[in-house]
């Protein structure tokens, strides 16, 4: 069974900021308002999310580390229009299992909080707020090939505070704050989703994009689309999201520079953040381990509107 996890482990969790991801996932599922991560060395020697969310109670708290277990679908069916970050119930187990971990937590309505060691599986009273704060410690500690892998702190610094960044774009109702060695060094608080878009990619992106919105029956599209003059050298500031979640997907990828087209020229890549939402039975989240790839009911559709409205948007700005 560890060795199960391990492997499981392989497909969810590459370095810290898959941590990073998965642990913030949670918190935004629990309803928190409030999301800190504090890392060490990269995120290596600690990452640990703490969030104001509902919580966990103690009799469920073990349970919440067991492989496949998720207190989110029930069924099948569900699956179908699941509506959390995460589903599976894997990403806690799997992350316990190549790292040292503790979950503390309370919840609503609890005289005071627990602190679960996951390698002992020992429960003691603990003390905080409402919500929990999950603490994974040394990495791949008992894989040493797999640490080997890591890039230096810095490196695996910039990829965790992507992965907050990811989030902070789709939920600019919820403040965020990051902390490396015991340092701040992002803070977003509460916002419109414009204002988040200025804090998270800058006044010079909101600047240099425009208003991105296109409404088809149930399919919906809206965003900003950055102007030619925001292109860059790299592909670093495209976000998509498909409800809420933020994926990486080539149709959707190709749709948006298609749209570019006629006006960016050589390797430059165009700047977005696109939001599509769309009825969950068109689309299937659960086709990648990590969930950042999706699949479309009908792709080609899908093309052809993301297309047509990054032109629009593209367009409003030379009248
Ligand atoms: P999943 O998110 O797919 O359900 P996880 O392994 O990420 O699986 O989490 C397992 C379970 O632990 C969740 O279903 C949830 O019940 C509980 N849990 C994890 N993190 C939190 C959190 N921050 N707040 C409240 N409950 C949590
Ligand atoms: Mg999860």
């Amino acid at each position: 069974d560890e060795l199960i996890s391990q492997i499981a482990a392989g497909e969810v969790v590459e370095r810290p900021a898959s941590v990073v991801r998965e642990l913030v996932d949670n918190a935004l599922d629990a309803g928190a308002t409030q999301v800190q991560v504090k890392l060490m060395a990269g995120g290596v020697r600690a990452v640990v999310v703490e969030d104001d969310g509902m919580g966990i109670p103690a009799e469920e708290l073990p349970l919440a580390l067991k492989r496949h277990a998720t207190s989110k679908i029930r069924s099948l069916h569900e699956l179908e229009s699941v509506s959390t970050m995460g589903f599976r119930g894997e990403a806690l187990a799997a992350i316990a299992s190549v790292s040292e971990m503790a979950v503390v937590s309370r919840s609503e309505g609890a005289a005071h909080a627990h602190r679960l060691d996951a390698r002992s599986g020992e429960l003691s009273p603990a003390a905080r707020a409402r919500g929990t704060s999950v603490e994974v410690r040394e990495l791949f500690f008992s894989t040493p090939a797999r640490r080997k892998f890591l890039k230096t702190d810095a490196t695996e610094l910039a990829h965790c505070l992507e992965s907050v960044r990811r989030h902070a774009l789709a939920r600019p109702d919820v403040g965020f704050s990051v902390w490396h060695e015991g340092k701040l060094v992002e803070q977003w608080r509460a916002a419109t989703s414009e204002q988040r878009i200025k804090d998270v990619l800058g006044e010079d992106f909101f600047t240099e994009s425009r208003t991105l919105f296109a409404e088809n029956g149930p399919l919906r599209c809206y965003g900003r689309a950055g102007l030619p003059e925001a292109a860059r050298s790299r592909a670093d500031m495209q976000y998509v999201y498909v409800n809420g979640r933020f994926v990486r997907d080539k149709l959707i990828a190709h749709g948006i520079r298609s749209a570019y087209e006629d006006v960016l020229h050589g390797h430059r890549q165009p700047s977005y953040v696109l939001f599509i939402e769309i009825a969950p039975d068109r689309v299937d989240v659960n086709v990648h381990p990590t969930k950042i790839e999706v699949r479309f009911r009908d792709g080609r559709e899908m093309h052809q509107r993301v297309r047509y409205a990054v032109q629009d948007a593209l367009a409003q700005s030379r009248s």
